[in-house]
């Protein structure tokens, strides 16, 4: 985004944030500064009292190393409303962060949250009364996908039809739009952690190795893929060996890892056929002029945009730094607020959130 002077003046007396509240990760986009936080989407808390420790990268730290007493988890991983408490601490330590990084003292902040475009009445409304109990003076809602159209720079308010396919954590997203609106859209809770669950799965029944969400997620980023790579590499992935209990490393290919993960890749294909198959045959043809934009951080999957390519038939890219698309897009809106508020979802009278 180009220097603004202005936003900047404006900056420093106002606070103006945007965030995208991931499953796997946290970004959050000051205006007038950028991205200033981005950190996973993690909180430890205290087993008994169900306080929270430690919030962000130290609660991811403590993954796998917690004393009996504590335990690390994902507040968003299984939908906005299951953890509400827990998810609402977490938009107040980041939103309280981002308030301490300002020069001068400045009112309570506007915010923009990214929410998953699935999600329900009840789900919106518990983001939105986090956002508020966290110090937001005003509270906007978009669907991710729209923020990450925007981000990735597709022409989301132009009458010829855009589609993006963001893949985070937790869930994968697809949509299309046209003219600032959704025309087909998907969510789906099969992206990078089912790919990490594939993979400690297969090699239990390979290999009969226990190994861990964190070296599984490491293989799937070292060596997973989703279609044949010019060269296939291999890695040693350490475990436990459920037989002998002992430690062990094993050397797996790339082969492998692909056909670990394949049925999940193949889930998230088929939703984006599914969606295509929706779209009204005018949108399709703007789609096979611009191609499909995929964001989000299971977009880096290597020769993801080839498999795809391949059976779509239609030119599939990824978007320039596809992990802060939907940060950027939430920022966007901030910087022009009176144009690009439409975009915003509203939220209906009388929706109450259920404990
Ligand atoms: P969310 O929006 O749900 O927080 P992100 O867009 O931050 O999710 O993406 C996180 C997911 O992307 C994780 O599952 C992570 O393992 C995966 N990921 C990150 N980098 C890569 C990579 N190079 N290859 C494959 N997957 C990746
Ligand atoms: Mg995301």
């Amino acid at each position: 985004m180009a220097f603004n002077p202005l936003n900047w003046l404006w900056g420093l007396f106002s606070l103006d944030i945007g965030i995208d509240l991931g499953t796997a990760n946290t970004l959050v986009n000051v205006r007038g500064k950028g991205i200033t936080i981005n950190e996973p989407s993690w909180v430890a808390i205290d087993k008994r009292t169900r306080q929270p420790l430690a919030i962000g990268a130290e609660a991811k730290e403590m993954v796998g190393r917690t004393p009996a007493n504590v335990i690390a988890l994902r507040p968003l991983r299984d939908g906005v409303i299951s953890e509400f408490e827990i998810t609402q601490a977490m938009l107040e330590y980041f939103i309280g962060k981002a308030h301490e990084q300002s020069i001068v003292p400045v009112p309570r902040p506007r915010v923009i949250v990214g929410i998953p475009s699935g999600v329900t009445e009840v789900e919106k409304r518990a983001v939105y009364d986090a956002a508020m109990s966290a110090g937001a003076r005003e509270v906007g809602l978009i669907e991710e996908p729209v923020a990450a159209a925007l981000g990735a720079g597709l022409p989301v308010n132009d009458v010829r039809g855009s589609m993006i396919c963001d893949i985070g954590g937790g869930t994968s997203e697809v949509a299309i739009m046209s003219m600032g609106g959704v025309v087909v859209s998907r969510s789906l809770r099969v992206a990078g952690d089912e790919m990490d669950q594939d993979i400690v799965q297969y090699m239990r029944s390979k290999y009969n190795l226990l190994i861990g969400e964190r070296m599984a997620e490491q293989a799937k980023i070292e060596i997973g893929s989703a279609y044949h790579l010019p060269e296939e590499k291999t890695m040693l992935i350490r475990g436990r060996n459920l037989i002998t209990g002992l430690p062990e490393a094993v050397e797996v290919s790339s082969v492998e890892i692909r056909e670990a993960i394949a049925s999940s890749v193949q889930t998230i294909l088929d939703t984006i056929k599914d969606a295509l198959d929706e779209a009204p045959p005018e949108i399709i043809s703007d789609l096979m002029e611009m191609g499909i934009c995929m964001a989000g951080g299971g977009s880096l999957l290597q020769a993801l945009d080839k498999r795809l390519m391949e059976e779509l038939r239609i030119r599939v890219w990824v978007a320039e730094d596809p992990m802060s698309c939907v940060a950027r897009g939430a920022g966007m809106i901030l910087e022009n607020y009176d144009i690009l508020r439409r975009l915003l979802v509203g939220l209906e009278r009388g929706s109450t959130r259920h404990n």
